[in-house]
């Protein structure tokens, strides 16, 4: 019998430069769904990684006087390192110079070779160096009569090559009825948006190889030695290979149907046409989802290196002191079809008023009465209906949200139960009761309901409640409040400490 199985990927980031807080946003949202459906009982894998190849490291690494190889395995434990700062847990962290990758990759090329989708010609054009990538009129940007990339603003170089490409004419009236037909991309604007460009330029042909004689830093073809793969298809083939494509067929077969991509919105294109096409050429599904999301922009811009708006992760650690805030944050702010301006008076204010006042503060309050007035043993009770009603509600609803990638809504909807929560203790004033079982039972009712909700965003923090508190985490299908027995409350610990 097969259980029910969640796949969720993180694009492959290049590692010519330590990750920062917009690489932080997309996997910790990866991370999110991860720990969401395992806590739901799905067999999870959850694949991150580096994209290792191409010019750009190869150029990155020359100029440190290192080889490529020596330059990418010194930056791939910075990022494991962030990673595990921000208790992100992965099943496996790929490289693209894996060897199983580079393998599969070499399969691919000889599968859609011998399929004829693959066939050499010749490529000239204005070309990015940065992108790694060629622009054609209308897509650069023209200025004192020189071309530029439209992201980098650098001058592009006249590029004129051999070179393979891929048939993605052959599949283009497949590719426009998948992507056409919804569901797949999601939120639908960005499949609007793709529809909407196939519909205008058509699906053409691009080149999916490089010689080697410009760029030696890739995985060559296995029907022509004097090529290596383009560093986009290489990249993409990770979502493959990680889950053991042309490998382990039990695992692909179990993972495959239910994968879910996260990424930016500025990779959507290659990601939605040209992905699925490769796909369809290899006679594979698309993705079930394509989860696209708009950035943290800070001053306007997209955060990057030559932008030099760059936040970083580590600035963000260290003010608000734990992984679990900068998760909280980072997912508080997440949107999906709008851009969001970093702003740290913002932040604060999030941090402050509902991590330290709401959530902090009715954890200390609840856990030292329970302490004081009843030695820490809280029986169970007779639910307050209101307060019952709204932790069911609110179970039901943040279940909704975030198989819509809500995650923001859900943390406001847990967050007004927990404000709720606060203002019931504040009516029914425990502290004067002789008998406060019955409001302290409630409060840690809902509590215990909210904790449980926010543990995919919140892990250490919800253990950590639980564990003072003496209750376990329920998978949210189970949850139900008004189902612990008594409470056996050890501690009451002060979650955050506000910042000024
Ligand atoms: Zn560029």
């Amino acid at each position: 019998m097969t259980g029910k199985a969640f796949y969720v990927t993180t694009p492959i980031y290049y590692p010519n430069d330590v990750p920062h807080i917009g690489h932080a946003y997309t996997t910790v949202l990866a991370d999110v769904l991860a720990r969401w459906y395992r806590l739901n009982g799905y067999d999870v894998f959850f694949l991150t990684g580096t994209d290792e190849h191409g010019l750009k490291l190869q150029r990155a690494a020359e100029k440190v006087g290192k080889t490529p190889k020596e330059f990418v395995d010194s930056m791939v434990p910075v990022f494991k390192k962030y990673w595990s700062l921000l208790e992100i847990e992965y099943s496996r962290f790929i490289r693209t110079t894996d060897p199983d990758h580079e393998e599969l990759v070499k399969k691919v090329f000889q599968r859609l070779y011998e399929k004829g989708y693959v066939y050499k010609g010749s490529y000239s054009g204005w070309y990015c160096v940065s992108c790694e990538k060629f622009y054609s009129e209308g897509e650069y940007v023209e200025q004192g009569g020189q071309k530029l990339c439209p992201i980098h603003g650098k001058p592009l170089e006249w590029v004129e090559e051999e070179t393979y490409f891929l048939r993605l004419s052959a599949v283009q009236d497949e590719v426009l009825k998948i992507i056409e037909s919804g569901g797949t991309v999601f939120p639908e604007a960005y499949a609007r948006e793709v529809v909407g460009r196939i519909r205008k330029e058509g699906l053409k042909d691009v080149s999916v190889a490089r010689p080697k004689t410009r760029v030696y830093w890739g995985v060559e073809l296995p029907f022509d030695r004097d090529f290596v793969a383009y560093v986009w298809i290489d990249a993409l083939l990770n979502y493959l290979t990680g889950i053991g494509f042309m490998r382990d067929d039990d695992s692909f077969q179990k993972y495959w149907p239910e994968a879910h991509h996260i990424i930016g919105k500025d990779i959507l294109w290659f990601h939605s046409a040209i992905w699925f096409s490769v796909l369809r050429m290899l006679g594979l599904d698309p993705p079930k989802r394509l989860i696209v999301h708009a950035y943290i922009v800070n001053r306007g811009l997209k955060m990057g290196k030559s932008t030099g708006n760059v936040v970083m992760i580590d600035d963000l650690l260290e003010r608000y002191k734990s992984a679990d805030a900068v998760r909280y944050l980072l997912m508080r702010l997440l949107n999906l079809e709008k851009d969001v301006e970093f702003d740290q008076s913002l932040l604060d204010s999030i941090y402050n008023g509902e991590l330290a006042d709401t959530y902090g503060n009715l954890v200390r309050r609840a856990g030292v009465l329970a302490l004081r007035k009843l030695g820490g043993r809280v029986p169970r009770a007779d639910p307050d209906p209101g307060l019952a009603e709204l932790a069911s509600s609110t179970i039901k609803r943040v279940a909704e949200l975030i198989a819509e990638v809500k995650v923001s809504e859900a943390l406001t909807a847990t967050f007004d139960l927990l404000r709720e929560a606060n203002s019931y203790m504040n009516r029914t004033e425990p502290w004067a009761l002789d008998d406060p079982t019955r409001p302290l039972y409630n409060t840690l009712e809902a509590l215990r309901v909210a904790t449980n909700l926010l543990y995919p965003v919140m892990p250490v923090t919800s253990e950590l409640v639980s564990r003072a508190f003496g209750f376990q985490l329920f998978p949210p299908a189970e949850l139900a409040f008004g189902q612990v027995e008594e409470y056996r409350v050890a501690e009451a610990p002060i979650l955050f400490q506000k910042v000024k």
